[in-house]
């Protein structure tokens, strides 16, 4: 991967407002990577790639990336900077809703990356679920919302989102078969582990 240029599309996404991985959130997802190289992500929300690029240097030599985005302008220069990265053999991108993709994919990912809109994570979550490898790991970031998740907001504009987030952390915590830690990372991060 190319650092130099991975540096630069950091810089010009948070210019350009996209609302990109935070750096901590980063590194405690790094860290999951590093203790074991994965074969294959799947990440709902590319946004303009950086989260991708980031995994793809902790991939498998033959592992890769799918990664879905519906917003036409993104997935444009989310392609420039996959190329600019030099990791255009790892990552694909997948363009349209992923609320009508998934339900049509049957690949099996060791990680999937929740990071899109709010308001269907918990039927990310679902799909997600059906997708995963057995000790597979499921990841969910904005999952508190600016604190709105946790706190008493519900007279607030966002209120589907919060509840959906909220309906989400409920759907992990209570499965039997997953293990889920939530951190108060960046915007929240959920992390779920299949036993
Ligand atoms: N993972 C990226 C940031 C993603 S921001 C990073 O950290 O670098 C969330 C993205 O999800 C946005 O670009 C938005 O267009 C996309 N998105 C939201 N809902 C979606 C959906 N239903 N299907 C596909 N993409 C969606
Ligand atoms: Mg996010």
């Amino acid at each position: 991967m190319n650092r130099e240029e991975l540096l630069k599309i950091k810089q010009k996404a948070l210019e350009d407002h996209i609302p990109i991985i935070m750096d901590d959130t980063l590194e405690v997802i790094n860290k999951i990577l590093e203790e074991n190289k994965l074969n294959t992500i799947l990440e709902i929300g590319t946004a303009v790639g950086y989260s991708a690029i980031c995994f793809s240097d902790y991939l498998s030599d033959t592992g890769y990336i799918d990664t879905i985005e519906r917003d036409k302008e993104r997935v444009i220069q989310a392609k420039e900077n996959i190329k600019k990265a030099e990791v255009e053999d790892k990552i694909n991108i997948l363009e349209g809703d992923a609320v009508e993709i998934l339900p049509t994919m049957n690949g099996k990912y060791d990680m999937i990356f929740i990071d899109a809109a709010k308001g269907k994570y918990p039927f990310f979550l679902q799909q997600a679920k059906r997708m995963l490898k057995s000790n597979g790991i499921i990841i969910a970031d904005n999952i508190l919302y600016k604190g709105y998740v946790l706190g008493d907001y519900n007279k607030h504009k966002q209120r589907t989102a919060v509840r959906n987030l909220r309906e989400y952390i409920k759907l992990t915590t209570e499965d039997p078969d997953f293990k889920t830690e939530i951190l108060e990372v960046g915007d929240g991060l959920a992390i779920s582990k299949k036993k």
